[in-house]
């Protein structure tokens, strides 16, 4: 983390569990453990139907909801789809886009990109993810395959725009494995997103976009991870659900910095 040059995000993905009964109690559980005063920037990505209810009890805090897709149409004939516009009305923040659970169901690097496009222009936070398979690694083609799927993702996306990305690396053998990358794999690849952000953009954007790291980060492999310079957040599913570990995560994330 390098909080100097820009912001801590620690994000919770809760994929598809929880109900908004179970939103209501979570929320009055991780109210009254919460960290008190100046901390990271906080958001919980919830699923659409648990959105109210987040948003609800979080009125009152600094915790950002979001949602975990949008359709990058702003009206239509989209059944079961949910445009930014309308999360932005419901309350939202944040909205994660290009999860890999989501690219498995079909995403492409084009979709991900018009989602990110519909995002911003809504006044929404987008959370881009990124991240290579196992047999990717293995094959010594991350660093290309992430630099591809930034470029993509990020087409058209204008220099005032850029700083309003989060952008999440999470290698897709690390998700819901219990197999977390080491901090120097993570780093090095963080560092390289930062490197293409800066020959697409500039030194300065380079230097102001929140790089996450996400792949079965929990309570006990955090402070380590978020140490590295160019790790500047998690993006945290299982560990997420749980709100004493969500907490210790947020506080991994307060400690000093380079
Ligand atoms: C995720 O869903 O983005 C994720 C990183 O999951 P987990 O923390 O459970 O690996």
């Amino acid at each position: 983390m390098n909080r100097k040059y820009r912001k801590t995000v620690i994000a919770g993905n809760w994929k598809m569990n929880k109900t908004p009964s179970e939103t209501k109690e979570f929320m009055a559980q991780f109210k009254t453990i919460m960290p008190k005063g100046r901390w990271c920037d906080v958001a919980l990505c919830v699923p659409a139907v648990c959105i109210p209810a987040a948003v609800r009890a979080m009125r009152e805090t600094r915790v950002g909801i979001g949602a975990e897709n949008v359709n990058a149409n702003p009206s239509g004939a989209y059944t079961g789809e949910v445009a930014a516009n309308m999360l932005v009305d419901a309350g939202c923040k944040y909205v994660i886009i290009g999860h890999s659970e989501r690219r498995a169901m079909g995403e492409t690097d084009a979709d991900v990109n018009a989602k990110v496009l519909a995002a911003l222009e809504a006044g929404l936070i987008p959370i881009m993810c990124c991240g290579e398979s196992l047999e990717q690694r293995e094959s010594g083609i991350t660093e290309e395959w992430v630099a591809m799927q930034i470029k993509l993702g990020l087409a058209g996306v204008s220099e005032e725009k850029i700083r309003k990305v989060v952008i999440a690396y999470e290698p897709i053998w690390a998700i819901g494995t219990g197999r977390t990358a080491t901090p120097e794999q993570a780093q090095e690849v963080c560092e390289n997103i930062r490197a293409v952000i800066r020959k697409l953009y500039s030194s300065k954007n380079a230097r102001a976009i929140s790089i996450l790291y996400g792949g079965s980060m929990n309570e006990k492999n955090a402070y380590e991870l978020l140490a590295q310079p160019d790790i500047d957040g998690g993006l945290i599913g299982g560990a997420s659900l749980v709100p004493e570990k969500f907490v210790q995560i947020i506080e991994a994330a307060n400690q000093p910095t380079v």
